[in-house]
């Protein structure tokens, strides 16, 4: 296994001066770094393999389709999924929600049925339920958090009902970084016959995910948060129900045949990949998962990361730290936290000349923002190329940062 250092010489923008200072990247939630091998990969493709794909016979064409084919096994792979039809490309997570909650809402949803989000969610997983409710003339339900941004899944019990249609809820939020309980909310979801939607933007980044062990009926993730390209996601969806749910959008190679009296559909995954596919960065997702698949098997270092950022915010009076499970175990090292007399946005341009890239703001996460009673939060989220010194540097300059303001 590689130590942290091999990994970093991957990243070539980890080098980079911010200001004059060398760049600590803490902006991973929203977007990770990419590695050289990706990078190449998106290069291979476009300069070796570049043609539309399912199409047409000729050499390019087999050669992009065969690469955008592998990757879909890759990512089968990854997740555990039982086929490779089970895997559909997406733009992102958004996408990945947004097919869902259209197509299975057309097919499954009627007026006075319910729909359960927890008041963690990303707008992602929340807007595109609002939508359908709106359409369908059904409800939104939302399922609570407490003060330290744990869930209890026995509350479901009491939420969910014979009107329930899904429960779509995220594995780690993007402000908490607490993993919730998603396996017993997969377990008391199906006692009552309801399938669950996984948010996976932040889970598939901080540990094996294996679909079939938890369940779940689908599963989204972003390959840009994994060290991969942007503008490719994933919905994983169990066959039956993908099978069972209509397009969603129409048009390229997702027929069987098309004339004016009507059109059939060819079958999932394709279904549900209309218009011309990311051909060129669906392959450069093999060489992330396989980075992330190594990251996965040493988490050593980042755990002791995780413990002293953790401690430090937690026992610093003038910090307010969110997100704070029983155990750290339950925690991934992303920490979200505010300054009494000092305001998120400041604190992030004074630590950005630092060379310190932190998130600042509401996190797409208004609803969460209002449950925990604040405007804004600063975050710091850290990824496997991030170095104890690193960490230390960025507790020192915050602390720098909020005498200057307090
Ligand atoms: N859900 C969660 C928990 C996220 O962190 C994000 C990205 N911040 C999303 C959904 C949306 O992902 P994307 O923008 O890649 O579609």
């Amino acid at each position: 296994m590689m130590n942290v250092n091999q990994l970093r010489e991957q990243f070539p923008v980890l080098e980079s001066k911010v200001y004059g200072k060398d760049l600590v990247y803490l902006d991973n939630a929203a977007t990770s770094q990419r590695p050289l091998s990706v990078v190449k990969a998106i290069e291979d493709s476009s300069l070796k393999a570049n043609a539309n794909l399912h199409r047409a016979v000729h050499h390019l064409a087999v050669e992009a389709t065969d690469a955008y084919e592998s990757a879909r096994i890759r990512v089968q792979k990854f997740l555990n999924a039982a086929h490779p039809e089970e895997i559909v490309f997406t733009s992102g997570t958004t996408q990945s929600i947004n097919l869902v909650a259209f197509s299975f809402g057309e097919a499954f949803v009627k007026e006075g049925d319910e729909i359960i989000v927890t008041a963690a969610e990303h707008h992602s997983n929340i807007v595109p339920w609002q939508m359908l409710c709106e359409r369908k003339k059904a409800t939104l339900k939302v399922l609570d958090i407490d003060e330290n941004g744990r869930l209890q899944a026995e509350h479901l019990q009491k939420l969910i009902s014979h009107s329930t249609r899904i429960v779509a809820i995220c594995q780690i939020s993007n402000v908490l970084g607490v993993i919730n309980p998603i396996k017993e909310i997969i377990e008391i979801s199906h006692e009552n016959g309801v399938p669950v939607l996984v948010d996976g933007a932040q889970g598939a980044v901080h540990g094996k995910v294996d679909v079939q062990e938890l369940d779940c009926d689908f599963y989204a993730f972003s390959a840009h948060k994994l060290f991969g390209p942007s503008g490719v996601g994933v919905l994983y969806g169990k066959r039956l129900l993908l099978e069972a749910m209509p397009p969603y959008m129409g048009g390229g190679e997702m027929i069987d045949h098309v004339n004016f009296a009507g059109t059939t559909y060819a079958p999932v995954p394709r279904k549900f990949e209309a218009g011309t596919q990311n051909i060129n960065s669906v392959p450069a997702i093999v060489p992330a998962l396989d980075l992330a698949d190594e990251c996965f098997e040493s988490p050593q270092e980042q755990d002791k990361i995780k413990e002293y950022v953790y401690n430090s915010l937690d026992n610093d009076p003038r910090i307010t730290l969110y997100g704070r499970p029983d155990s750290l175990e339950d925690k991934i090292p992303l920490f979200s936290f505010k300054v009494d007399g000092a305001h998120h946005e400041d604190l992030a341009l004074i630590m950005d000349k630092m060379g310190i890239a932190l998130r600042s703001g509401q996190m797409c996460a208004e609803p969460l923002m209002d449950r925990l009673g604040v405007t804004g939060l600063l975050r710091a989220s850290f990824a496997p190329y991030n170095t104890m010194e690193e960490a230390k540097y960025f507790i020192e300059s915050l602390d720098r940062a909020i005498d200057m303001l307090v």
